[in-house]
């Protein structure tokens, strides 16, 4: 069971649909760790949807049948969009690495970026603009190196684990920093590190309202 969940006003979000790909993409993926989030974003669905029908169907152009329709939709609506990656791998992320055309035969492209540290870099198709998302593998032992970035920094570990001054995080904690916070994370003596790694410059978090703005845009 994680101890570093993704706040209320995230999951919200999620919920809503209205995270950009690479956040939600880590929320997802923290999902497949957690049981009590999941359970919170179950709620927040329910809520979503009855805040949906408390509303006039005349301010809506399509049905609102059909919104709710594709409110019901889990996040995860594609179990047979093509994996990639390794078994362990949580469901989400294997999806993510497909995209980048990795079949589960091939070994996964890993660069090196310093001595302890290899990356994989994912798109995603709603990239802000800065924001990156990447696998991240630290070797056992080694230190993530210093880094400057201009938004939040996202890191949630998928395998082993690393500690930072804030604490000891473990598959599906989540570790979030802002540009005003510097930490140095260094990942555990007994095996490499492997993190899912989202910096976002723009996210703005939209609580509540993003459930009826989002909806009423998008459809
Ligand atoms: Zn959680």
């Amino acid at each position: 069971m994680p101890h570093f969940h993704p706040s209320g006003s995230l999951l919200m979000d999620y919920a809503a649909g209205t995270l950009p790909e690479a956040i939600s993409l880590l929320v997802a993926t923290h999902l497949t760790y957690c049981p009590d989030c999941r359970k919170e974003v179950q709620a927040l669905e329910a809520v979503g949807g009855a805040m949906l029908e408390s509303l006039p169907p005349t301010d809506v152009k399509t049905d609102l049948a059909t919104v709710l329709a594709k409110l019901a939709l889990p996040e995860a609506s594609a179990p047979d969009a093509p994996l990639a990656g390794e078994p362990w791998m949580p469901r989400p992320v294997r999806r993510a690495l497909a995209g980048i055309a990795t079949t589960p035969a091939k070994p996964l492209p890993w660069k090196r970026v310093t001595g302890a540290l290899s990356e994989i870099r994912l798109t995603t198709p709603s990239r802000t603009p800065g924001g990156r998302t990447r696998l991240m593998r630290i070797a056992a032992g080694g230190a993530m190196p210093e880094h400057t970035h201009g938004g939040t920094e996202y890191v949630l570990v998928l395998k082993g684990g690393f500690s930072d001054q804030f604490g000891h995080y473990l598959p599906g904690d989540l570790s979030i920093s802002t540009a005003d916070h510097t930490h140095t994370p260094i990942a555990d003596d007994d095996g490499d590190c492997i993190c899912l790694a989202v910096v976002d410059g723009t996210l703005k978090l939209t609580g509540v309202m993003g459930w009826v703005v989002n909806r009423f845009v998008r459809f």
